[in-house]
């Protein structure tokens, strides 16, 4: 069950031929990809158009995984999501990349056509594709298989070219000269996509695009794009200020933490056995093993609540309201269930220990009742 975390990267990594970790995220209020790449040998890694409100998503996956992010990059200034750059510049260290033409702020890498952005022993070329924006960029990787168009190139479409300075047949011009002229096999993967596609290939699009494949030309596709009729991106007035910004927001929310929380990629809030015992004073420990294991050999948090999970439900008017809960039990697996569960029921301050008991007792803290093994 366990698994060294230095070998998770090159497990996870394995199906994509085990040099190159790849993930395609995605965030559903806005049809945005996030795209994660990582070489595997040095872990360092690339986060490309990170949105703002998957951060704490992101950020989970890049530590479990144990990445070293070198840089969020962003394909362009987008006019429909706030990027996550920013914030990950900010728990990372991370650089902020983008192409130098949009003149954002905090951004530590202005790119440029013909720049490599490397990661590890892998890097991605850049490539200048404007015409939906006059900042957009493609990342083409080192061996040409993949390449992150943005809203250049979408499956079967391709990004608007009304506002943000955006250019028909500019748009034309980069999408035939810089992105179709890849190799055919080469996968392209779009910025957005609303109807559940998530990747194609220079080959598919140059036959099947109804707008610049098959037999269209310069002139067809620019009627097309001039002739459609698009209302304004719902979020354009808050998103393209925050871009201007990388996405700092502008005034950090004071968020009440009642403690240093991690979330996992699974998306709970957990603790370290380390805070626990440190603030044990202030919590209420909950633990959800059986009343056998309560009693056992393994020991007990001192102080600590006792209801079974399956008996959480029934007895929750005996968890005390006024203070923060830490949900415990042997590995963390059902404690994990547990926490979801009261966050669900309504509780605010609730995490879970992260790795259980087992954990705690290897981390040297003490359990009332255990038995050395
Ligand atoms: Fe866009």
């Amino acid at each position: 069950m366990a698994v060294a975390p230095a070998s998770v990267l090159s497990l996870a990594a394995a199906a994509g031929g085990g040099s190159l970790l790849f993930r395609q995220l995605f965030d559903g209020d806005t049809g945005t990809f996030t795209y994660l790449l990582a070489d595997v040998r040095s872990r360092q890694g690339l986060l490309i158009d990170a949105v703002f409100e998957q951060h704490d998503r992101d950020l989970a996956l890049i530590r479990e995984l144990d990445i070293d992010l070198v840089a969020c990059l962003d394909t362009h200034a987008h006019a429909d999501h706030v990027t996550g750059s920013w914030l990950m510049h900010a728990a990372t260290g991370s650089a902020i990349g983008l192409a130098a033409a949009v003149g954002a702020e905090y951004v530590s890498l202005p790119l440029r056509h013909g720049d490599r952005v490397r990661f590890g022993e892998r890097a991605v070329e850049v490539r200048a594709t404007p015409g939906h924006t006059d900042g957009c960029l493609t990342y083409v990787l080192d061996d040409q298989a993949m390449a992150f168009t943005g809203d250049a190139v979408l499956v079967r479409g391709c990004g608007r070219c009304d506002f943000q300075q955006g250019n028909a047949h500019t748009l034309w011009t980069s999408i035939t000269g810089q992105i179709l002229s890849l190799p055919e096999a080469c996968l392209l993967y779009p910025g957005h996509d609303y109807t559940g596609r998530s990747v194609t290939s220079v080959a598919e699009e140059k036959v099947f695009n109804a707008r610049l494949g098959g037999n269209a030309t310069e002139r067809d596709f620019v009627g097309h794009m001039e002739a459609m009729k698009l209302p304004h991106p719902h979020k354009i007035a808050e998103a393209l200020p925050g871009n201007m910004r990388s996405g700092k927001p502008r005034e950090l929310a004071a968020v009440p933490a009642w403690a240093p929380l991690t979330r996992s990629y699974a998306g709970l809030p957990e603790l370290t056995p380390a805070w626990v015992v440190a603030h044990q004073s202030d919590l209420t420990v909950l633990d959800v093993r059986s009343a056998q294991e309560f009693n056992g050999p393994d020991g007990r948090v001192a102080g600590s609540l006792l209801i079974p999970l399956p008996e959480l439900e029934g007895r929750s008017s005996e968890i005390p309201t006024d203070r923060p809960l830490v949900v415990v039990c042997h590995s963390g697996s059902r404690s994990a269930l547990a926490t979801q569960q009261l966050l669900k029921a309504g509780h605010a301050q609730v995490a879970n220990l992260h790795g259980g008991l087992s954990r705690w007792a290897a981390e040297g803290f003490p359990l009332d009742g255990a038995i050395p093994a």
